[in-house]
């Protein structure tokens, strides 16, 4: 099927225009199949998101807003465009005369590129949180040698960072060196940090500084979205995120922002929200061409399947089984960074095994196990991230319960094991551990071993949007 019901002939199909392809393809959506998903970005899109994702709308040119296109022949495209836009703000129970919400976007980088570029401009000030204590790299990530995201380059960011001895936000470092900076736009959001973020006193910080607040809720867009965890709407000024992670829809990108009054000066002179244009302007003529419609349309389905009771179910699990997993490793005597979770990922700090993030995702791997290494508090470089962080939104899709996640801890815990005995059977270099790991008969018996049981586990699991093997 290719998403308008029709079917392709034997001669069309994939597997017979380019084998090559076809088979990297089976390859690779056998690999998700058996290993166990636990990046806490990624998730399992539905068979009705995938759908527009391989349609007719793939071709389709409509550069500019719907209603106002370069190219004709966009009648339909531009009911796609509204409807994924109206299914946004419903979404997110927002009122379309006090918020509006850009769908292009190619992704999360760029839809913050987009903001920078439209609301402060070059050299515009940007504060968010330091890429190693949590934070993205689209918010301006650089090293003391290097700018290493274009934030970085093309406007002056500032990070904060978290308290070492918490591992919470430094709401009152960041306040004070707000004052010095004097940012214009303040990000609240996470790539790894497991507890809720207080935008309420993230809104105080930036009015007193004259910023806009900037949520970046990409990893967390499902779970607000289900109500679950708090909302950055209330105290936002402009909210971006991805689609593809909680939120389960395809890859791709949203702005919304606000409209009306957005302060009353002393003398009641109102001052208006100009974000619409300047953030519709940045993305379209400003950093974009055609918008990808497939992708919209696909967004626009996952919308709709996240405004349904089931989602919320769906969420309520994710945040079970993160706790779950938080209790699990804590219980056999893991340190958990923050002590847990209010969220679906968690950070589990290597540090006291004696170990560090590379060896221990190296090894995972290797069982089929997927997660990322990640920087824990204090850590001194980026460069060697000493914890690991896992996420449940993809297997909680797969229908994994409390008890599978159990399960699931103790398969990682086999793998950290097994990190632990090769790393002190080798010498101290990275190469010298991979060198073990790939060659030393006695380690890949065990590996392949822990790795036929990690797969018949997960194999067990329904796979959503797959029909076939
Ligand atoms: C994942 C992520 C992004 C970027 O998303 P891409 O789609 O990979 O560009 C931006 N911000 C945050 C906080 C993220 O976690």
């Amino acid at each position: 099927m290719n998403g308008t019901g029709d079917c392709w002939t034997e001669q069309e199909r994939l597997e017979k225009v380019d084998p090559e392809m076809y088979d990297l393809i089976r390859k690779e959506k056998n690999r998700q199949r058996k290993g166990l998903e636990l990046i806490a970005s990624e998730n399992f899109a539905s068979r009705a998101v995938l759908e527009p994702l391989s349609s007719c709308l793939n071709n389709k040119y409509s550069e500019g807003q719907p209603g106002q296109r370069y190219y004709g022949g966009n009648e339909y495209i531009d009911q796609i465009e509204l409807l994924c836009q109206k299914r946004a703000l419903q979404l997110y129970g927002l009122d379309p005369e006090k918020w509006g919400v850009n769908v292009q976007p190619l992704s999360g980088s760029p839809a913050n590129f987009a903001v920078y570029t439209g609301v402060v401009g070059p050299h515009g000030r940007i504060m968010g949180l330091d890429l190693p204590d949590g934070g993205h790299l689209s918010h301006g990530f650089m090293t003391s040698s290097r700018k290493v995201s274009a934030t970085s380059v093309f406007f002056e960011s500032f990070p904060y960072k978290l308290d070492p001895a918490t591992g919470l936000i430094d709401y009152d470092k960041l306040a004070e060196t707000a004052r010095l900076f004097h940012p214009q736009i303040i990000i609240a959001g996470i790539s790894c940090y497991s507890r809720h973020l207080d935008y309420k006193r993230f809104k105080e910080i930036a009015d007193e500084n004259d910023a806009y607040l900037l949520a970046d809720m990409a990893h967390i867009s499902g779970l607000v979205a289900a109500g679950v965890i708090p909302s950055p709407f209330e105290h936002c000024d402009i909210v971006t995120t991805t689609t593809h992670k909680t939120l389960r829809g395809a890859r791709s990108g949203m702005i919304f922002f606000r409209k009306g009054v957005r302060k009353v000066l002393k003398n009641g002179t109102e001052v208006k929200y100009d974000l619409e244009k300047r953030i519709n302007e940045a993305v379209f003529p400003g950093l974009q061409g055609g918008p990808h419609n497939h992708q919209i349309a696909a967004v626009a389905v996952a919308l709709r399947e996240a405004n349904t009771p089931a989602f919320k179910t769906y969420q309520q699990q994710v945040l079970v089984n993160a706790k779950v997993m938080s209790k699990r490793f804590q219980e056999k005597g893991f340190t958990v960074v923050s002590g847990g979770t209010d969220t679906h990922l968690i950070l589990v700090d290597l540090r006291p095994q004696g170990l560090d993030g590379a060896r221990a995702e190296k090894v995972l791997e290797e069982i089929g196990v997927a997660c990322n290494k990640n920087t824990c508090p204090g850590d001194k470089s980026a460069l060697k991230p000493s914890g690991l962080r896992f996420g449940s939104p993809a297997l909680t899709s797969r229908n994994l319960k409390a008890t599978d996640f159990e399960q699931v801890v103790d398969f990682i815990i086999e793998g950290i094991n097994l990190t632990k005995e090769v790393a002190s059977s080798c010498g101290p270099t990275l190469k010298e551990f991979r060198a073990k790991l790939e060659t030393d008969e006695a380690v890949r018996a065990k590996i392949q071993a822990v790795k036929g049981r990690v797969e018949a586990f997960a194999e067990k699991f329904p796979m959503p949007g797959f029909d076939e093997l």
